[in-house]
């Protein structure tokens, strides 16, 4: 093919322009500004449920959205946060930046989220762990009811990494709404992109202010420059949130498209010693990315399958290596309770492939032709 096909990329709908030039008319360039607000408006009036709307601050990043949250986790130095093993390195990056120590926490295999048991045996190990940090991997919800349980029995705040997962639900309620504090991303391969920016969920006003307040360098009311504690610039663009608006608006259609994209790769590889990435019956993920796992039994290494893609211009991903494999992360403990890494296994066998909403039906059969030619 003479277009690279992509793993998942930007899709413009029209409307994003038009705030962005608003912002230009009215030369509101500068960070916050209406379209911020509106943003935080609609985003959180997307999310309500039973009249009950998060409070959304829009940031610089999700990175920026998770380390605001472990803040208000109130993660000091030196405390044990247990997080999600198999994730983006930005779910725990930010937990070090407060000098927190990350133990990590194996997957399950039904969801390839954070298992619950596994989270259980880290707190008997490390009972003095007052924050978990979650991922809900690939849009897919993780076992909301039993990491609630486990949470509530020790006493420990949820943070809920949603940067995956805008719009999946579990049991009929969004994502990011699960924890004490939820964080999004709108970087530019997720599901709706203001090119790059993050939002903070809380459940209080209050802590929202908190976070507005260390987002804007920590700023006392005053009419000279008053600080009394470190702040950090972690603002979103008035620009940027324009585009987030327009996007926001045609977010359930790209769901719908993502949707589309996992059950033909779901139907046409059905005859192959392969499984899609899982969820459980109760939710309904976003779809971010369709992601294969190879049988144990095939001898199809997942190298193979996007080596071939790639000379064939299309574009596939590896799982996320987990942290305990990382060298950054060579000296935190990974808790399991299989007898092995479920989640080194998933890394092992799965790949991600191209889930762009833009690729025709006809490119997702070239892509399903080379996987098939692998077999
Ligand atoms: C994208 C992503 C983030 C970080 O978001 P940025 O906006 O890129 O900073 C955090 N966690 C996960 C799981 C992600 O996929």
């Amino acid at each position: 093919m003479e277009k690279r096909i992509q793993l998942s990329t930007p899709t413009m709908h029209g409307e994003e322009i038009e705030y962005v030039n608003e912002a230009f008319a009215r030369n509101w360039i500068a960070p916050l500004g209406f379209n911020c607000d509106g943003f935080e408006k609609e985003l959180s009036e997307y999310l309500s449920e039973d009249g009950q709307s998060p409070h959304a601050l829009a940031l610089s990043s999700g990175t920026a959205a998770l380390h605001l949250a472990v803040k208000l986790a109130g993660v000091k130095r030196g405390d044990i946060v247990l997080c999600s093993d198999m994730t983006f390195s930005a779910t725990v990056n930010p937990v070090v930046y407060e000098g927190g120590v990350p133990v990590f926490v194996d997957s399950e295999r039904e969801t390839w989220n954070m298992d619950p048991r596994a989270l259980e045996k880290a707190f008997e190990l490390y009972p003095s762990a007052k924050v978990v940090m979650l991922v809900h991997l690939y849009g897919t919800p993780a076992k909301m009811d039993e990491i609630i349980d486990v949470c509530n029995r020790h006493n420990a705040v949820l943070i809920e990494d949603a940067a995956e997962a805008l719009s999946a639900t579990y049991k009929g309620k969004k994502a990011g709404l699960f924890g004490k504090y939820g964080a999004l991303s709108f970087n530019g391969n997720k599901i709706i992109t203001t090119s790059g920016g993050g939002m903070l969920l809380t459940r209080t006003a209050a802590e929202r202010d908190k976070a507005f307040f260390w987002s804007t360098q920590s700023r006392e009311k005053a009419p000279w420059y008053q600080h009394e504690e470190i702040g950090y610039n972690y603002r979103m663009s008035n620009v940027v949130a324009g585009i987030g608006r327009g996007q926001l608006k045609h977010l359930d259609e790209h769901r719908a498209l993502k949707e589309s994209i996992y059950f033909r790769y779901k139907n046409s590889l059905k005859d192959l010693p392969v499984t899609m990435n899982p969820y459980l019956d109760c939710s309904k993920p976003n779809f971010w990315l369709s992601c294969m796992l190879i049988d144990k039994s095939s001898r199809v290494e997942f190298m193979n399958i996007y080596n071939k893609l790639n000379d064939a211009n299309i574009e596939s991903r590896p799982i996320w290596k987990p942290m305990h494999m990382q060298p950054v992360f060579k000296n935190n403990d990974c808790i399991k309770v299989e007898k092995s890494f479920v989640d080194e296994d998933i890394f092992s066998r799965g790949l991600c492939l191209p889930s762009d909403i833009k690729m025709t039906e006809e490119e997702q059969s070239y892509a399903i032709q080379v996987v098939k030619s692998c077999f």
